[in-house]
């Protein structure tokens, strides 16, 4: 596994170091992870690694195309390390879970507008908005209200 990223790194253009295998590490545990998700996670293993280390890899993981980073409306970004196959998400309004979905075409753009107004399009970006299964069933269980969940 971390020969394989070694390798990757290397391809990638990047020195391969420890904050950057141990930032792989988290990512690949735990895809959709939000940054100081990965900062806990990187941090468990390296104690001394500083939250702004873990941000300029993820920075850097993120140019290089070895990382992802999607931002739904109203979330803190997410980062995983599917990449390339322009995939999709579906996305939990109550509580965030997100979950890959693949896209029907397979490349991007894999819709078209109606009018391209003289723009070059590459890119559509499809976020499936909706209640994940825990959410929806105990939206569908509890009758009364879950009021207050927001703090
Ligand atoms: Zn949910
Ligand atoms: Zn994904």
């Amino acid at each position: 596994m971390e020969t394989t990223w070694t390798h990757r790194l290397r391809e990638a253009g990047l020195r391969v170091t420890r904050p950057r295998l141990s930032v792989l590490d988290v990512l690949s545990a735990h895809p959709h992870a939000d940054a100081d998700t990965i900062v806990t996670g990187a941090r468990a293993q390296h104690p001394t690694l500083s939250p702004q280390t873990v941000y300029g890899v993820l920075e850097a993981l993120v140019s290089v195309g070895l990382a992802r980073r999607i931002e739904p409306a109203g979330a803190p970004a997410l980062f995983e390390l599917r990449v390339g196959d322009n995939h999709h998400h579906l996305v939990c309004r109550s509580c965030g879970a997100v979950a890959d979905v693949d896209c029907a075409v397979g490349a991007a753009p894999c819709l078209s507008p109606s009018d391209t107004a003289g723009f070059v399009v590459d890119e559509a970006e499809v976020v499936f908005w909706g209640l994940c299964r825990r959410c929806h069933g105990q939206a569908a269980e509890e009758s009364e209200t879950v009021g207050g969940a927001s703090t």
